[in-house]
Formats: C-alpha cells, sequence, structure tokens
C-alpha cells in the first residue's frame, strides 16, 4: 500500500542539488589528475571471438586497463601513442578459457600417497592451501583464466580464501567462482568404512531433511560461496543386469529446498549425478548444472533441454585409475566410459548447453588440462564448439556474458594465444603460448 509521504521542503533540495555539483566538480578534477590506464595493443594473426563461428585474419584489439577497448582489422586500427605492443601475429588468439569444473584443493588421490583420505586426515590446511596456490597457477598458465571450483574437499572455505588472495594480487591465478563446502546427505560422502563409533570427517557438509538441505546453503551462501554444489549421487557399481547402478543421496524435497535458497540469492547449483534415481533427482529438483552425467536417458535429455539445463560431462576424468578389468570395480569403471560417450552424443544432438570441464584435483594438476578438449572432439563436437564450450557459453552459464569468454569492447581482457590452428586441430589448445588476464600479462612466449 501506498503512503504519502510530506513533500521534501526546498532546503533539502537545493543541498542535495550543490552536494552532486560538488562531486561532479571533484570527479572531473580527479579524472584530470589520474593517469589514464595503460594502453596495450595485440595485433592477432588469427583471431576466434569465443561467439561467432568464423575466424578472422589480421585483428588489432586494444586493452585499456583491464578491459578490451576494441577489436578491429588490422588496416582500419590505430595504434594509440604510447601504447605497448604484443606481436602474436603467427598465432591464433582466444579468450581466455574457461573451465567449469575444477577442485583446487584435491590433487589427484593417488593411493601410494594415501588417497583422499590422506587429504583430510594428515595434511594441515595451510599445507592444503599451499598446494592449491600452485594448482591455481597450473591452471592460470595453461590458458585458463577463469575456473568454477567445484568443492574444496574437506577444506572448508578454503577456495574463498584462495579467491581473495588471487584477487587481492597476492598470488596469480584464474577469476574463481567457489562453491564452499558442497552438500551430501549421510551416507553419501567420503570418509567412510571408518569404526562406526567415530566420529570422522566429512569431505562435504552432510545434511538430512529439507531445513538443514536449506541452512547449509545459507552458510555457504553466507560464507562466500558463488555457487552450490550439491552430490545428488555417490557409490557406483554394476547391477545384476550388468548395469550401471548409482545410489541416490538428496531427496527432491532437499535438492529444492537448497535450489530455491540459492536462486533467492540470484546463485545457481550444481549437481553431481551419474545416473539413475539420483539424475532424475537433480532433474526433478530444479538444479542448473549436471556434473557427469554419465548416463542420460532420452527422457532426461529432453528434460534437460525443456529446463535449459547445462551439462558438464568431464569426460576424460573418467579414463584415469581403472581396476583391472576382472574386479567389479574394473567392470565399473569400464562400464561408466562406454555410457559416458553414448550420453555425451544425446546431448550433443538434441541441443543440450553443454560446457568444458575436467575435474583437474580428480586428475593430478601435474597433467595437462586440455586432454579433455580431443575427448569432446571424440565424441562428436566440433572444434569451434568445443571452443564455444570453454569460452562464451561457459560464460552464459556463470552469468558473466560478455565479461569473460568473448574478445569484444567491454570484456575483461583475458586473452590467450595458441600456435597453430585449433579449428584443424582441437589439441592445439593444449599448447598455450601466451596468457593475459585482466589487462595483465602472465605469460609471452612469442617474443
Ligand atoms: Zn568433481
Amino acid at each position: 500500500m501506498y503512503h504519502a509521504h510530506p513533500n521534501p521542503n526546498e532546503v533539502d533540495m537545493r543541498s542535495l542539488l550543490n552536494l552532486i555539483v560538488a562531486i561532479t566538480l571533484v570527479s572531473a578534477v580527479f579524472s584530470q589528475t589520474t593517469p589514464q590506464p595503460a594502453v596495450t595493443v595485440i595485433r592477432a594473426g588469427t583471431l576466434i571471438d569465443g561467439k561467432s563461428d568464423q575466424p578472422r585474419r589480421d585483428q588489432v584489439i586494444v586493452i585499456r586497463g583491464n578491459r578490451i577497448e576494441s577489436v578491429s582489422d588490422a588496416s582500419a586500427a590505430r595504434t594509440p601513442a604510447g601504447a605497448a605492443v604484443i606481436d602474436l601475429s603467427h598465432a591464433t588468439v582466444l579468450p581466455g578459457l574457461i573451465d567449469s569444473h575444477t577442485h583446487i584443493f584435491l590433487q589427484g588421490e593417488d593411493p601410494a600417497q594415501g588417497g583422499y583420505d590422506a587429504n583430510i586426515l594428515k595434511y594441515p590446511l595451510a599445507f592444503r592451501a599451499a598446494r592449491a596456490t600452485v594448482a591455481a597457477r597450473r591452471a592460470l598458465e595453461q590458458g585458463f583464466t577463469t575456473l568454477r571450483d567445484l568443492e574444496t574437499e574437506g577444506a572448508g572455505y578454503g577456495d574463498v580464501g584462495i579467491k581473495e588472495a588471487i584477487e587481492g594480487g597476492y598470488i596469480p591465478g584464474p577469476r574463481m567462482l567457489v562453491v564452499t563446502r558442497a552438500i551430501s546427505s549421510t551416507g553419501g560422502y567420503n570418509l567412510e568404512g571408518y569404526a562406526p563409533e567415530l566420529d570422522m570427517p566429512k569431505g562435504a557438509q552432510i545434511i538430512d531433511g529439507p531445513v538443514e538441505a536449506r541452512k547449509a546453503a545459507r552458510e555457504q551462501l553466507d560464507h562466500g560461496a558463488d555457487w552450490i554444489k550439491v552430490y545428488m549421487t555417490h557409490r557406483s557399481w554394476v547391477g545384476k543386469k550388468g548395469e550401471l547402478v548409482s545410489q541416490p543421496t538428496l531427496t527432491v524435497e532437499e535438492l529444492k529446498a537448497i535450489v530455491d535458497e540459492a536462486h533467492g540469492w540470484g546463485k545457481k547449483v550444481a549437481c553431481h549425478a551419474y545416473n539413475g534415481i539420483g539424475l532424475q533427482r537433480a532433474l526433478d529438483g530444479g538444479c542448473d548444472s549436471l556434473e557427469h552425467g554419465l548416463e542420460i536417458t532420452d527422457a532426461q535429455i529432453a528434460q534437460m533441454v525443456k529446463q535449459g539445463t547445462w551439462y558438464c560431462a568431464t569426460l576424460a576424468a573418467y579414463y584415469h585409475d581403472w581396476a583391472p578389468a576382472d574386479t567389479p570395480a574394473g567392470q565399473r569403471d569400464r562400464q561408466r566410459v562406454a555410457a559416458h560417450g553414448v550420453s555425451f552424443q544425446k546431448a550433443l544432438k538434441a541441443g543440450v548447453k553443454i560446457v568444458f570441464g575436467t575435474d583437474m584435483g580428480g586428475i593430478l594438476w601435474t597433467e595437462p588440462m586440455a586432454q579433455e578438449f580431443p575427448r569432446m572432439a571424440e565424441f562428436g563436437m566440433s572444434p569451434i564448439e568445443i571452443i564455444k564450450s570453454a569460452t562464451s557459453r561457459a560464460a552464459d552459464m556463470l552469468d558473466m556474458t560478455g565479461q569473460i569468454g568473448v574478445l569484444a569492447p567491454g570484456a575483461y581482457a583475458d586473452i590467450v594465444a595458441v600456435n597453430g590452428d585449433p579449428l584443424h586441430d582441437i589439441s592445439a589448445l593444449g599448447a598455450v603460448t601466451f596468457v593475459m588476464k585482466d589487462g595483465g600479462v602472465f605469460k609471452n612466449e612469442n617474443k
């Protein structure tokens, strides 16, 4: 209901106007005395802008401060006076890459090093943070200027801290969108297999019931989560008919409480789900991005298209560390990849929005992140679509359209270059020779 207020008196209005005039004058003086942000010019032999299907030859990118000011044909471009020029005229220039599924706090879980459990049970948080710092740097030097990092695996809110350290300029690293602790249910996450009398720490925040689910989401959002990560399946095995079976975790009601809460904060929810009941609950509960999706039925694919659900398949991760073929675990490992490729092909054909993700951390950070690119090509995705999945399409999912994942005026100056032509051989993206983030050159092997 509208309540009438007394009109502001004239004196108030006049003092307000005076204040506006004063601010305008101060800012005019300030902008005259403040040095203009540095201007950099990049000459690009071939430019793939992340959005359009066609590459362009001989382009000039003008960067002012941390933003792209213009992209134009070299013949028409004017180099601003005093600009630093970077010559990438023999390279292919692209937007900084986006990996939508990483774990900077995981280190490959080498069983010889004590596996997943040792990470939580033995290492001080500062040690884990130091290693996460190295992981962040590794991602940046491979051309990934943005990561959606999908849980700290028992390192609490450490990802928020690493993100702050990067943003503060203390350590090099990509733009980080972080989820903090992630959420699963009782019986739905490691550590497990210890004496029931022991109260073991868990790699995710454990909830039971919609009230606890919502509370966990609130806590995580309150402490800096950019996204919420939910585990909708946990264990998986091969069933009686040779089929892949996954244990479901949260109920639809629990997930709905989390999604409702996150959406209220203007944030999204990523759901880890392999297949079956848990994957169905993920879709029915309204998750925004499906992680892994090893086996997706035709009906579920149709539901994803209808609901606009993003798909981050992380194909390459499932080709690692297979158990021997004659063991139940080994059969499960083989069953996973067989189903995964089929799901990816179906999703591609149906027009599901696919984003690039590696699950690094599950894979050792010493391994190349680019190994996911040829896997996507293997299952029928064209090079330009793969590039978009790691640039403009990921930016759309992250609600950063036009800010990242594109070489266009107004975008952050996150720019990479490779030798060779990734449109002919997508594995060219595995050899990034130039990395700029926020207008600052982090790596340049083209000198
Ligand atoms: Zn993961």
